[in-house]
């Protein structure tokens, strides 16, 4: 059987490899539009402050160590163009030259893009950038250069929040701009505020409740009247499915432009499946269409995928989204859906906050997590956000594992963690927050 894979970074390389382990006699060729495979994403902010220090530390395999560990036929700077579904054959287009190739089964896992805001004169700018992948990456390191003193960050969700502490690391001076009336906007406007002075005390200009209206030069004209001077712009203000040659092949998609899969990530087409980014999920909590951007699930659909083509009982469950990010000596961390959306759902739903140590207070070094509850009249746990110094990831990731297989707050206390002063308390912050909601 010949498997082709569009994309080739987390969820395609996760299939790719996946696949192999499954079968050593498929034929499986990956083609992807840049020259990596298999980078991190994720790590490239921390790049920009040579926290993580080599550009190479970045690229977790290259086409050469797949092709000659796993015998993964791995074409970069190889852009699919066309799908043509009545042949089963798809257009790749590689040096400029056009390549047809027939296909048995096709996984689309074409990731995502930055989206890039209609803004007077921002096209005729040098000085503009995204960060989306090694290339992008490699472009803001020779642009960043002694000559550049000011950087704007568009949008401040968690990638333009980990880059804006990266610039600052490494010595410019950042303008945060973002549309909505808080940073961080999967958080509630109390939780995000504690994010918000930590960016304050770490020198961070923060303009909210306002956007670029135009660009000219070094100058943005910002819709509130004010006026920012920026030798460099990254924009970070949100993202799109990649989803278009799906839509040109007819492909079924949602009102968010995902990818419309079933319990097996097949599309609309049952030879052509998609993972990752690209693909509409359905939320736990919503029930509704969805677009959860994150890393984890792009592995998990990735090798799920896999097992699906090769007739394993597998399921594309509904997603979550558990995410969280780094601010300077803070964390920020949420999972499930937040106050606001609860509100717009109309749901009847109780919000608890609780301020409690993550490790026994009389331990050196004991700092409060912050945490948020939110559960409906029957106790069901919809939705936590936690910012602190220390242990908010361990409390969202326990919140997270609630919400996912479905306990409810009263089963919180129940729950049996581990303990000793160094590492936790024996009422830990999470057991607080069950009984405060009990
Ligand atoms: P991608 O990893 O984007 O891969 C898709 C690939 O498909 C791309 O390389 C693209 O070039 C290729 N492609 C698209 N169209 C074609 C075509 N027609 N032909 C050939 N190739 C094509 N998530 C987290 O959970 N935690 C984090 O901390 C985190 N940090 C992030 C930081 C940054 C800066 C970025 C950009 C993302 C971050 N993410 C994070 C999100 C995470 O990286 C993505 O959710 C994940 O990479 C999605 O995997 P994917 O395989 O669907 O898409």
């Amino acid at each position: 059987m010949r498997i082709i894979i569009v994309g080739g970074v987390a969820a395609g390389m996760s299939a790719a490899t996946r696949l192999r382990r499954l079968s050593e006699k498929d034929e499986i060729i990956v083609f992807e539009k840049g020259p990596f495979v298999s980078f991190a994403n994720c790590g490239l902010p921390y790049h920009i402050s040579k926290t993580i220090k080599h550009r190479s530390q970045l690229i977790v395999q290259t086409a050469d160590d797949l092709r000659s560990r796993f015998n993964i036929d791995v074409r970069v700077n190889s852009e699919v163009t066309h799908i043509d579904r009545d042949n089963k054959m798809i257009s790749v287009n590689h040096d400029d030259q056009q390549e047809k190739l027939y296909y048995d089964k096709l996984i689309l896992s074409l990731g995502s893009s930055p989206v890039i805001p209609k803004i007077e004169g921002l096209h005729t700018q040098s000085n503009i950038f995204q960060l989306r992948n090694i290339p992008d990456l490699d472009n803001i390191m020779s642009h960043l250069d002694e000559s550049i003193k000011t950087v704007a960050v568009l949008g401040a969700g968690f990638i333009g929040i980990e880059v804006t502490e990266n610039l600052i690391k490494r010595g410019f001076s950042v303008n945060l701009i973002e549309r909505s009336n808080q940073i961080l906007p999967n958080l509630d406007i109390e939780m995000a505020q504690s994010i918000t002075n930590e960016l304050i005390k770490n020198d961070v200009r923060i303009n909210t409740g306002t956007t670029i209206n135009k660009v000219s030069r070094d100058i943005l004209y910002l819709d509130n009247g004010m006026s920012i001077q920026a030798d460099a712009v990254i924009i970070a203000a949100g993202i799109r499915p990649n989803s278009d040659i799906a839509i040109a092949a007819g492909l079924k998609v949602g009102p968010n432009k995902g990818i419309v899969v079933d319990h097996d990530f097949k599309t609309s087409d049952s030879n052509i499946y998609a993972i990752g980014d690209v693909i509409s999920v359905i939320h736990q909590i919503t029930e509704q269409e969805t677009l959860i951007p994150l890393a984890g699930p792009a592995n998990r659909h990735g090798r799920q995928v896999a097992d699906a083509i090769h007739g394993l009982s597998i399921k594309n469950k509904p997603e979550i989204g558990t995410s969280i990010v780094k601010v300077f000596s803070k964390s920020a961390a949420s999972t499930g859906i937040n106050e606001k959306q609860a509100k717009q759902l109309g749901l009847n739903y109780h919000v608890t906050h609780t301020f409690s140590y993550h490790h026994a207070s009389y331990y050196p070094g004991a700092t409060q997590v912050m945490m948020k509850l939110i559960f409906t009249n029957t106790g069901d746990i919809i939705g936590a956000q936690a910012v602190g110094n220390e242990g908010v990831d361990k409390r969202i990731d326990l919140l997270a594992t609630a919400i996912k297989f479905r306990l409810k707050v009263d089963d919180l206390p129940e729950l049996e963690l581990t303990y000793a002063p160094p590492f936790g308390a024996a009422k830990d912050p999470v057991h607080i927050s069950g009984y405060v909601a009990e």
